[in-house]
C-alpha cells in the first residue's frame, strides 16, 4: 500500500495523468520531499483510489502517472455529525482529526453558554480554514473514501434548525438520562445521527430545553465524565458498534 495519499480534484485529472498543485504539491515537494518515481495514492473523493508513479516536479505543479485503481471502501454505514462546542486550545481540532479517523461524516462546530472561547469574523474564517485542512490531511491518512464536512461557527440553535429530521442525541453525563446505546437499540432504521457535545463547564439547563424542544434526546455514555474531546470520540465509537462497522478493500486493475 502506499505510504501518502492526497485528495485531488477530479478537473485535475486528464489521460492517465494527474496534475497536483496547490498545497498538495507543496506537501509531496517540500514537505515529504518525494522524487519523481515515488509512488502515491490519488483520492478523487468519489471513492477511488489512484495508484500513481510521480513524473516532473515543476515549480509550481508534480505530475503523477496513473498505474491502476482501487476503489474504496471504507465509509461507514451510518452518516455521524459530530456537533462540537468550541472548547479551549487545540480540543476541536484533536476532535476533527480523531473524528475524521473513526469515520465521522461532518463536524459542526457551535458556541454555548459556557463556551469560554470566542471567535471574530476574521479569525473565525481563518479557524474554519484550518479545521477543513485538517479534515482532509486526516482523511488522507485514514484511507477515507470522503472529506468530512467542517461547518460552523453557528450558535447551538441554528445548528438544532439544521438538524430537524435527524436523530440527534445531546450528551449529558447526568445519571437520569438514558444511555447512548439503549438509545440507538430503540430504532433499527437509522442511516443518520447527530451527536451533541458540551464545552468544558457542560450545557445550561437552557441549552437542555432548547435542545429538547427540537427533539434532541438527552443520553450518557458512562458514569464517568469525560472531557469534551474524548466525549466525542466514544460516542462516535459506540455508534459504529451498534450499526456495525463496514470498510473492506478492493483493488481492480485498470
Ligand atoms: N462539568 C460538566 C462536564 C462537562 S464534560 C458537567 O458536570 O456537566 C463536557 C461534555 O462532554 C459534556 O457537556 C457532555 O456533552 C460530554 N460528556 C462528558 N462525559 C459524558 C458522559 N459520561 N456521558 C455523556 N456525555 C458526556
Amino acid at each position: 500500500m502506499v505510504k501518502h495519499r492526497f485528495f485531488v480534484p477530479r478537473e485535475q485529472f486528464t489521460d492517465g495523468i494527474v496534475r497536483i498543485v496547490g498545497e498538495n504539491a507543496r506537501q509531496i515537494r517540500t514537505v515529504l520531499r518525494l522524487r519523481p518515481s515515488d509512488e502515491i495514492g490519488v483520492l478523487d473523493g468519489a471513492g477511488n483510489e489512484y495508484h500513481c508513479v510521480l513524473e516532473a516536479m515543476r515549480k509550481d505543479e508534480v505530475v503523477a502517472r496513473i498505474h491502476h485503481v482501487m476503489s474504496v471502501d471504507t465509509e461507514p454505514d451510518v452518516h455521524i455529525t459530530v456537533v462540537q462546542s468550541l472548547a479551549k486550545g487545540e480540543k476541536v481540532e484533536q476532535v476533527i482529526q480523531h473524528g475524521t479517523e473513526i469515520g465521522v461524516s461532518r463536524f459542526l462546530i457551535v458556541h454555548t453558554d459556557r463556551s469560554v472561547v470566542r471567535l471574530d469574523g476574521e479569525r473565525e474564517r481563518g479557524r474554519v480554514q484550518r479545521w477543513q485542512r485538517i479534515a482532509k490531511e486526516a482523511a488522507e491518512q485514514a484511507r477515507r473514501a470522503k472529506i468530512p464536512e467542517v461547518n460552523g461557527v453557528v450558535s447551538l440553535g441554528e445548528a438544532l434548525q439544521g438538524l430537524e429530521g435527524t436523530k440527534t442525541a445531546l450528551l449529558h453525563p447526568a445519571h437520569t438520562s438514558v444511555s447512548l446505546v439503549e438509545w440507538m437499540e430503540s430504532d433499527d432504521t437509522i442511516n443518520g445521527v447527530a451527536v451533541i457535545v458540551g464545552p468544558e463547564g457542560g450545557f445550561t439547563e437552557r441549552e437542555v430545553a432548547l435542545c429538547e424542544q427540537f427533539g434532541a434526546s438527552a443520553v450518557s455514555l458512562m458514569p464517568r465524565i469525560l472531557r469534551t474531546e474524548t466525549a466525542a470520540l466514544v460516542a462516535v465509537s459506540q455508534i459504529l458498534l451498534m450499526v456495525g462497522v463496514r470498510g473492506t478493500r478492493q483493488g481492480t486493475s485498470l
